[in-house]
């Protein structure tokens, strides 16, 4: 047995902390494979080795996205991601043309993270001419970002639903940042008994407080400072219910007052509602999430916490 083979034998047996388990599941000297179409997805898929870690994306990434991919690497034998700007969860007006995009720098990261396989399609073969088939979840897709993207879920739940369809991964990771799609995920996979684990990570954040988001390349510095008001709002809710205040309105309405005093931002919605229906609350219960869309110039930015 090769030295490496016996440390990993050593590691596999004694212990499971997130990086001996990275170094456990680590690539070795395979190259990561770059794929573009299902067909040879399909083939690949087959000669990996399970349980098989997904974390699906639009690209450009930065630490939000890494995180997920670090965790699913320190977990699974095998990893795929996606990299895919889908048309179909941006409605006619929305930024699909101008979303950021940079598959060489994403390449780059990903081979850094010791992924196995990126599946990268074109447009054409995730949606051939004619196609017609939709996902639809209803009830909670109805509600805050469905309410603002009419059409946005059910993009999302097709062209996740396709590429479990076409990776079949064994675990899936979402980010908490957009607990409003990690909560029709996991409803759809519950529901249509796609038989795949759902695992939310928390929010990555910058150092003021402003979660990371590939749509933070739209602001411009003035914008980028006035930005944090969403976590800074977040928190006060934070505060406030720490306090003992029990009515959501009264909340509602402080974190609307401040993110008011920030010239730059024009809210779309402030939010607490039940986590898993996503009513929302008259007397707040816990645990609750506390979410919010804002404006900051012509960005449109959300952020969430959940109190309780
Ligand atoms: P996207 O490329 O924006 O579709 O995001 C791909 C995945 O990364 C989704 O599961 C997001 O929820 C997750 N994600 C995006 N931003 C963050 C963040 N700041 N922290 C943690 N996860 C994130």
């Amino acid at each position: 047995m090769t030295e490496t083979a016996e440390m990993k034998n050593t590691l596999r047996e004694s212990s499971s902390s997130t990086a001996e388990r990275a170094f456990l599941f680590g690539r070795g000297d395979r190259t990561m494979k770059v794929i573009e179409t299902i067909a040879e997805m399909r083939q690949v898929r087959k000669q990996l080795e399970g349980p098989v870690g997904f974390v699906a994306t639009m690209g450009y990434f930065h630490e939000g996205h890494l995180s997920l991919v670090r965790k699913a690497r320190a977990d699974n034998p095998s990893v795929v991601v996606s990299i895919f700007v889908n048309p179909a969860q941006f409605g006619p007006h929305e930024d699909f043309n101008t979303y950021p995009r940079d598959l060489p720098r994403d390449l780059a990261l990903l081979e850094k993270e010791r992924v196995d396989v990126v599946f990268a399609p074109p447009v054409e073969e995730m949606y051939p001419p004619g196609f017609n088939s939709w996902v639809d979840i209803e009830g909670v897709t109805e509600r805050l970002e469905g309410a603002s993207r009419p059409g946005h879920f059910r993009g999302v739940a097709t062209v996740v639903n396709k590429l479990f369809n076409i990776i079949q991964p064994d675990i899936s990771y979402f980010g908490q940042k957009d607990a409003q799609q990690a909560l029709v995920i996991r409803k759809m996979v519950r529901e249509l008994n796609m038989g795949i684990e759902i695992v939310t990570l928390p929010t990555v954040r910058e150092p003021d407080g402003l979660a990371t988001s590939s749509r933070n390349a739209y602001l411009k510095p003035e914008d980028r400072k006035a930005a944090p008001i969403l976590h800074r709002a977040l928190s006060l809710a934070q505060e406030l219910w720490g306090k003992g205040e029990k009515d959501a309105e009264k909340i509602r309405q402080q974190m609307r007052e401040l993110i008011l005093k920030e010239p730059l931002a024009k809210i779309d919605y402030v939010s607490i509602a039940d986590p898993e229906t996503l009513e929302e609350m008259e007397e707040v219960k816990t645990p609750a999430l506390v979410s919010l869309a804002v404006k900051i110039g012509k960005t449109r930015l959300i952020d969430n916490v959940v109190v309780g």
